[in-house]
């Protein structure tokens, strides 16, 4: 049998990749040392897993009790105690029987000792070979477990951990199961990086775009509908039609033309395409409509923008074709990852295509990184990272098998980073199935990634439909494809915008620009008028005519965070005015009604920040 040393050093290759070695261990620790605390408090505990996590670990237990403040309490101060008593980890390997012997009362433990036997890890999934029965055990508490730990509880900070919460959570994640209490944790090296994480998750809460979206009435998810398909509320409406508005000005400038195309088409489009073979499973499943034809809903727009190119012969003069469409499409994103607005299942992303000559790639893609650039600063997104996307040469199912198409793909988009002075880094596994992508990563408040806008070069889809244009020689060529999104789908733009701003939009975007408040009845007419006429203007305007008070309808118009709160009485119905503040509380005073417009237009044609 293996000594403690190689056992420990053995357990090393269960840390992901991608997780801190150091930061694995201790929360891994933590874990067990929170499952010593919870099972002296409840002896009628079973544990069952406990893993790290991001941010921290949590732990299952098989518990019929609810646990209170008290208790959380109790648990973490005996845990600060373990700690303190800087018990060592001791590893040894077991014989099946051994651990069947040990766990014999807590029949969870029992179920993944068989797995371990047939071969699985405690998640089910098969391990690769024999597994090794391995138990750690610190001070009294013995648990089945892979490793790694620490070396002894000593090395846990005991002011670094927080018990966040207790939720249910099915055993093996299936609701046949029993359902179990998930001790939530969140612990790091030291305390103070225990404090900026809490200060993280606070401003994170603050800024949530689903809690911003019911506050603010921007959009809903309703249960009929299913998930994944939020529906955007007058408010939320406003601001992505503005946004659609302005991002398809700015591609109308640029030489692209829109289009409208169906969001249905017949199977036989995505098996030329190639989706049927590498994307069928982020697809809804065909709609039968009798006479034998199926019909599906797409998931991307790309073959359709190839039939508007097809529509006509092109020539080498008529390139580069750009291609627009405000494109709904649909994708089955699994259950675990819809989720608000920034990943839903029925989404409108700002697409395009663009079909070049091979002497045209550079300049295009020049082209669109501006494109990028004037968008972004126009939002106010200024936190973002560039990713090159490569395809992972050994998943021939999601990717089209052609390694000479990659390395040029890969190669050209990586010269544009280069060349564009923009920094960036490599991921393999992230491709489209037809092309590398240049993906624009921005982080959530969470500080988790998720991609806004890409840029992807695609020889493959051109092939696919056998695409031509007339060279100066007047011979048949064929194009390139660029395909790319400036700003996302109006759904993952508007959550990330909702976010950037905490709801206080700036004025160019904001649903509501302004609030008359008029103080007494008598101010009603006036406060009227001047809502029907900014209205006619297409400033967005609204008229707080409710029986509130004056202080009401001003907190309430500032928790909406609307830019503007115009308070109507005597004096400024004689002087044509209107008295301005801010959500943020300042008083401008009173202001000349010509005034208000002329800020107001200048706000909107600037699109100003504030
Ligand atoms: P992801 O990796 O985020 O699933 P993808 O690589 O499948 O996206 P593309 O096919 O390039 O993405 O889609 C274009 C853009 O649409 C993405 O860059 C992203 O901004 C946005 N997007 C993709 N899927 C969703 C979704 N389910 N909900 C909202 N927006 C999405
Ligand atoms: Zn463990
Ligand atoms: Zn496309």
């Amino acid at each position: 049998m293996a000594s403690e040393a190689e056992l420990k050093a053995a357990s090393e290759k269960y840390i992901p990749k991608d997780y801190d070695p150091a930061l694995y261990k201790l929360r891994h620790s933590f874990a067990h040392v929170l499952a010593q605390a919870v099972v002296e408090r409840f002896p009628q505990a079973r544990p069952t897993i406990g893993p790290p996590v991001e941010y921290g670990f949590y732990y299952d237990f098989d518990l019929d009790v609810n646990p209170t403040e008290e208790d959380l309490q109790w648990i973490s101060e005996r845990m600060r105690q373990i700690i303190r008593e800087n018990h060592p980890f001791h590893v040894r390997e077991v014989t099946a029987e051994e651990a069947r012997q040990i766990f014999r009362d807590n029949p969870y433990k029992l179920e993944l000792i068989e797995g371990l036997t047939r071969g699985q890890d405690e998640y089910g999934n098969a391990a690769g070979g024999p597994v090794v029965i391995t138990v750690y055990q610190h001070d009294g508490f013995i648990d089945l477990c892979r490793g790694p730990h620490v070396e002894s509880t000593g090395h846990l900070d005991p002011d670094a951990f927080r018990i966040l919460q207790v939720t249910g959570s099915y055993w093996r994640g299936d609701s046949r199961n029993k359902m179990l209490k998930r001790f939530h944790g969140t612990a790091w090296a030291s305390a103070a990086d225990l404090q900026a994480h809490l200060a993280r998750l606070e401003e994170a809460a603050r800024r949530d775009h689903r809690k911003l979206g019911r506050e603010l009435e921007l959009f809903a998810n309703e249960p009929i509908f299913g998930s994944g398909f939020p529906m955007l509320l007058p408010k939320g409406a406003t601001i992505r039609r503005i946004l659609e508005t302005f991002i398809t000005d700015y591609e109308r400038k640029a030489g692209y033309e829109h289009v409208y195309t169906p969001d249905l088409a017949k199977k036989e489009l995505y098996i030329q395409s190639g989706h049927w073979a590498h994307y069928k499973e982020n697809m809804f499943p065909p709609m039968e409509v009798g006479d034998g034809e199926e019909l599906v809903l797409r998931p991307m727009c790309c073959p359709h923008h190839i039939q508007v190119y097809k529509c006509k012969p092109r020539s080498y003069r008529d390139l580069p074709v750009r291609i627009a469409e405000l494109g709904t499409m649909y994708r089955y994103e699994r259950s675990g990852v819809v989720g608000g607005l920034s990943r839903v299942r029925c989404m409108t992303l700002n697409d395009a295509h663009l079909f070049v000559r091979p002497d045209q790639i550079k300049e295009e893609i020049a082209g669109v990184l501006n494109l990028m650039k004037k968008a972004y600063a126009d939002l106010g997104i200024q936190d973002y990272r560039f990713r090159l996307s490569k395809h992972d040469p050994n998943d021939k199912e999601k990717y089209v098998d052609n390694p000479e198409m990659w390395a040029k793909g890969e190669a050209m988009l990586r010269e544009a980073l280069v060349e564009h002075g923009l920094p960036f880094f490599e991921a393999e596994g992230e491709a489209a199935f037809y092309g590398p992508k240049i993906d624009v990563q921005v982080k959530d408040v969470m500080g988790r990634e998720e991609t806004l806008s890409t840029i992807q070069l695609d020889f493959h889809l051109p092939n696919q439909f056998e695409l031509e244009y007339k060279d100066s020689d007047d011979r048949p060529k064929r194009p390139v494809m660029i395909h790319r999104g400036v700003i996302s789908t109006m759904e993952r733009m508007l959550a990330y915008l909702i976010e950037l701003y905490a709801g206080a939009f700036p004025v160019w975007l904001a649903p509501v620009q302004a609030v008359l408040v008029p103080i007494a009845d008598r101010h009603f007419d006036y406060v009227r008028h001047l809502a029907q006429r900014w209205t006619e203007r297409d400033f967005r305007v609204t008229a707080d005519l409710s029986s509130a008070r004056m202080n009401a309808k001003i907190r309430e118009a500032q928790l909406q965070k609307v830019p503007y709160i115009l308070v109507v009485g005597d004096k400024e119905v004689a002087a044509q005015a209107v008295s301005v503040r801010l959500r943020t509380g300042e008083d401008l005073g009173p202001k000349p009604v010509a005034e208000f417009e002329a800020l107001l237009d200048q706000m909107n044609r600037s699109r100003s920040l504030q």
